[in-house]
């Protein structure tokens, strides 16, 4: 899914490895996504949102 990056976040984006951080004068995106395994659970991947296109959308189309 697509997010606005909400003040306080600290994550690592999963492709670039650059912190998706929140600007207050930026509306910046992130996509979360949750990465199933066999079937399974297994983490959370969040991307920039230029990013996560530019992998090719590795987990689908965010929506
Ligand atoms: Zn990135």
């Amino acid at each position: 899914m697509t997010r606005l990056i909400e003040a306080g976040t600290e994550v690592d984006c999963a492709r670039c490895g650059e912190r998706v951080k929140f600007q207050a004068r930026v509306k910046s995106l992130q996509v979360i996504c949750n990465v199933y395994v066999r079937g399974r659970w297994d983490r959370v991947e969040h991307y920039h949102e230029q990013c996560y296109h530019e992998a090719g959308d590795p987990h689908g189309v965010a929506a």
